[in-house]
């Protein structure tokens, strides 16, 4: 069977044609004897044999060179089922077309096939590698796995190739199980959001009731808050890929209480199991700017990977603060410019007692870069602060009952508190956006 748009493995040699078996290739004597000994031992099928002689010819199939080997020596003819893949071959048709229909809704440029071979057939590829060893065969996995992504590309109506790394569709043929696993890959999108309202979450919460059932408590939305970030995104984009969620990677994430301004924080949104691929990033950011509008803002999207993932989390970005601060007495202009300039250079912070309950409790330093600040009240100053990242703001402040070392409440030798905070800037050098999607990305309207 060959496919009509021409397999990704091979390249189809003129004058090899598979039905007339009017293979074109010549073996040697000692390959000749070699094939005689593998015969000797017992039923084998056409791809067993040709595979132990993969490397043999150009532009031909291991059944090619199989039909060959057996054409040049007569008399030792296949009966019964192979003893090496059990006739696993025999049934690549049957797994591709499977693949095939299962892959018919998808939208897709890359796949890839692999096989759980049985413990038994695993056993006879050792031991046939073991009693024939050559350099010139290929392995019972690697063989079948091309077999069946040959047969699936002949059966599909548009082009595919194989991919070994980061195909969009990867197949696991599991023929004990008489079953065949489909992984779709995710799409990834890049960018950077402004979050303009507080009290919005970054990513969807279960509620802590019903851990997402739905209950009274959340009016049975599973919830914890109405919205997130997250969904403002996500949401349009689950449409048009029609794929089962989303999943928000953030260059870090600021408190619920707290806006996102500035050029935003960068993020890739993971589209998990989608039915297509192709998106029209331009009309999406427009629909999910015009749905979240005066709540959720992002810039230019940009298809990004899972190495951006990575990329996103390992940085960590220094940012820019506004802080409003109360104070529990008066406090002189003066005496806030000395405060803040004490406090910039190394602070010793322990984990806070608002998120020790879900991080490790230890002590981090961590470097203010800048601190500036004015008395707007009596008792109240807006402050900008830049600190490196995983500093903690509002304890950098308060003090947080002296985990935190030094803090503007210890300066002052007085109770200081944020009443609100502004994430002014993510500092986060993004390789994408070093291209000419630099000043798209960073401009938002
Ligand atoms: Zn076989
Ligand atoms: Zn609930």
């Amino acid at each position: 069977m060959r496919c009509k748009k021409g397999p990704s493995y091979e390249k189809q040699a003129a004058g090899v044609r598979v039905k007339e078996k009017s293979v074109n290739v010549t073996y040697s004597e000692e390959q000749l004897d070699r094939a005689r000994d593998i015969l000797h031992a017992g039923p084998l099928c056409d791809e067993c044999l040709g595979r132990a002689f993969a490397r043999v010819g150009r532009g031909l199939t291991n059944s090619d060179r199989g039909q060959a080997l057996r054409a040049a020596l007569p008399g030792l003819g296949k009966t019964g089922v192979c003893w090496v893949c059990g006739d696993l071959f025999a049934q690549a048709e049957r797994w591709a077309e499977c693949a095939a229909r299962q892959a018919s809704e998808l939208e897709f440029a890359t796949y890839l096939f692999g096989v759980r071979l049985p413990a038994r057939i695993e056993e006879m590829e050792v031991f046939f590698g073991q009693r024939f060893p050559g350099k010139e065969g290929e392995s019972l996995k690697h063989a079948f796995n091309r077999v069946v992504g040959k047969a699936f590309e002949a059966r599909l109506q548009r082009p595919a190739t194989v991919a070994f790394v980061g195909p969009d569709l990867s197949f696991v043929v599991d023929p004990a199980a008489d079953h065949l696993a489909l992984h779709v890959a995710s799409v990834f999108v890049y960018g950077r959001y402004r979050k303009l309202t507080r009290g919005i979450p970054q990513t969807k919460w279960p509620c802590r009731r019903c851990r997402g059932r739905g209950c009274v408590c959340c009016g049975f939305t599973g919830k914890q808050y109405p919205e997130s970030v997250e969904e403002w995104i996500g949401t349009p984009l689950v449409e048009a890929a029609k794929a089962e969620t989303v999943h928000l990677h953030g260059a870090g994430r600021e408190d619920i209480d707290a806006r996102m301004l500035g050029h935003g924080r960068p993020f890739v949104l993971e589209i998990v199991t989608p039915q297509g691929r192709t998106l029209e990033l331009k009309a999406l950011r427009e629909t999910i700017n015009t749905n979240a509008a005066g709540r959720v803002e992002v810039s230019e999207l940009a298809f990004a990977s899972r190495e951006t993932v990575v990329h996103l989390k390992e940085e960590r970005s220094a940012k820019r603060y506004r802080a409003w601060v109360e104070f529990d007495r008066p406090v002189t202009a003066q005496q806030l410019d000395q405060a803040l300039g004490d406090l910039c250079g190394k602070i010793e912070q322990r984990t806070p007692i608002r998120v020790s309950h879900r991080r490790a409790d230890k002590v981090r330093i961590r470097q203010l870069l800048d601190a500036s600040g004015h008395v707007v009240g009596p008792r109240k100053a807006t402050i900008e602060l830049e600190g490196e990242g995983g500093l903690y703001i509002k304890e950098l402040v308060s003090g947080d009952e002296g985990r935190t070392n030094p803090s503007l409440s210890g300066l002052l030798r007085m109770g200081a508190v944020v009443r609100a905070l502004d994430v002014l800037e993510v500092r986060l050098d993004m390789p994408m956006e070093r291209t000419d999607a630099v000043d798209k990305a960073r401009t938002l309207p």
